[in-house]
């Protein structure tokens, strides 16, 4: 199935009241630059998780900006995807058990794909460990071929980061989404952060009457203050946790709890966290947790907006979109000091960092008490990621990433 990248989606000039004119000349510019170049995107899926969102607005981008762009997905059946997933769990460090013949079942579908897929252009561009060894092709396609690593793989069983490394190395660069989710490799490496869409369902402004009517939905009365946390559950999002901070906070000021998020297919764990949380929460009425289906942007985007505060109680994290999420609409976050959030809050001048229980109590009492603090802190987190974590701005990096590999001593010239 071919995802349809032309459905209705918003132009580029739609984010002209957002970021400016100057951000859009720029991005035409340099699409300018790559006039004549053609770029494969390359990953394992069309739909669900973060790189198939990321690439759905990205190719359009692209082609709009008048840069030939195309986006191919590879072939495989259950066998593959359950080995990929291991690599990916094992890539983040969880130790797992392979046999000999995954890594040459691996590498056999690899294969298949390179001979079966059209592929051409003089960009490759491949996204995430399930494609990697396409790069055996190298001789035959493309001029330059690039491998995009949405993961972090800092701290990797050691065995699968060394088979995935030798085939990494053959690319002419790599790319990382943080400076604390990547590797020392042989090659040119590159940092791109992630980023969120403005004009997306999850984070396009919601009038009143749309932000009530999902919490009219969920049976919850805005007049009480809400904290948030919108998480998978998961025991590294610690929304136990965020109950016991919780807790401590009611005890001097009256507010409620939204524990939000979906247990997922793929994660025998999140119904034993959910259980559990739902054992610690009691019958509180003042917590609500809600398990959202997938695909409920409007009505998440809706709860971090009507939320007083917003917490983040990660134990560990990578990037933390829902912290972006919640800056972008301008809310006072209360957040952990682990992983990619450390890019997003700056203690006291975007949100605050904690590194407890007691310490999330504490800000998220600051906050409810000290309205004014709060908003100059939301207003800030706003600005911070307008100017650094919006699909725009990746656009640009994508682009200079493009460019870099043409003029690789030259600056290059708006
Ligand atoms: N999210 C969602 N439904 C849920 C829980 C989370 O759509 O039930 C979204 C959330 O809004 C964010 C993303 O999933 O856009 C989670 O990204 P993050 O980097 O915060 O954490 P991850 O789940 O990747 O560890």
């Amino acid at each position: 199935m071919d995802r349809d990248l032309h459905t209705k989606r918003p132009k580029l000039r739609d984010y002209e009241p957002i970021i400016g004119k100057s951000l859009l000349e720029e991005l035409k510019i340099l699409a300018d630059k790559l006039s004549g170049k053609r770029i494969l995107n390359i990953n394992s899926t069309y739909i669900g998780g973060g790189v198939a969102e990321i690439l759905a607005r990205m190719v359009p981008f692209l082609n709009e900006l008048g840069v030939d762009a195309k986006w191919s997905v590879i072939k495989g059946d259950n066998e593959f995807f359950n080995i990929t997933k291991k690599f990916h769990n094992a890539l983040h460090g969880k130790r797992e058990e392979f046999k000999e013949d995954e890594f040459e079942y691996f590498l056999e579908i690899n294969r298949k794909n390179s001979e079966e897929m059209e592929l051409s252009g003089d960009i490759i561009f491949v996204h995430d460990p399930q494609p990697v060894a396409l790069i055996k092709k190298r001789e035959q396609v493309g001029e330059k071929w690039l491998w995009r690593c949405h993961i972090d793989v800092s701290n990797p069983d050691e065995r699968i980061w060394n088979f995935i490394k030798d085939y990494v190395e053959q690319y002419d660069a790599a790319v990382f989404s943080a400076p604390n989710f990547a590797k020392m490799l042989k090659i040119r490496m590159f940092l791109i952060y992630p980023s969120i869409d403005p004009l997306s369902n999850k984070n396009k402004e919601l009038s009143e009457e749309q932000i009530n009517a999902v919490l009219d939905k969920y049976g919850i009365d805005r007049k009480k203050p809400i904290i948030l946390q919108v998480s998978r559950f998961d025991y590294l999002k610690d929304p136990v946790g965020v109950i016991k901070a919780f807790e401590i906070v009611r005890k001097s000021i009256p507010c409620q709890l939204i524990l939000a998020g979906g247990t997922a297919t793929d994660d025998p764990e999140s119904d034993k966290v959910l259980e559990e949380v739902r054992q610690v929460a009691g019958k509180n009425p003042d917590i609500h947790i809600l398990l959202l289906p997938p695909d409920s942007d409007i009505e998440i985007n809706a709860l971090q907006r009507a939320a007083k505060v917003i917490v983040q109680k990660s134990l560990k994290e990578g990037f933390g979109l829902t912290v972006t999420e919640a800056l972008w609409k301008g809310k006072p976050v209360v957040a952990s000091a682990v992983g990619g959030i450390m890019l997003q809050v700056k203690h006291k001048i975007t949100g605050m960092l904690c590194h407890s229980i007691e310490g999330a109590a504490y800000s998220i009492r600051t906050l409810l008490t000290n309205q004014e603090f709060a908003q100059w802190l939301g207003k800030n987190g706003h600005a911070h990621v307008k100017q650094n974590f919006l699909i725009t701005r990746h656009l640009k990096d994508y682009l200079l990433l493009f460019l870099s590999q043409y003029y690789k001593d030259e600056l290059i010239y708006l």
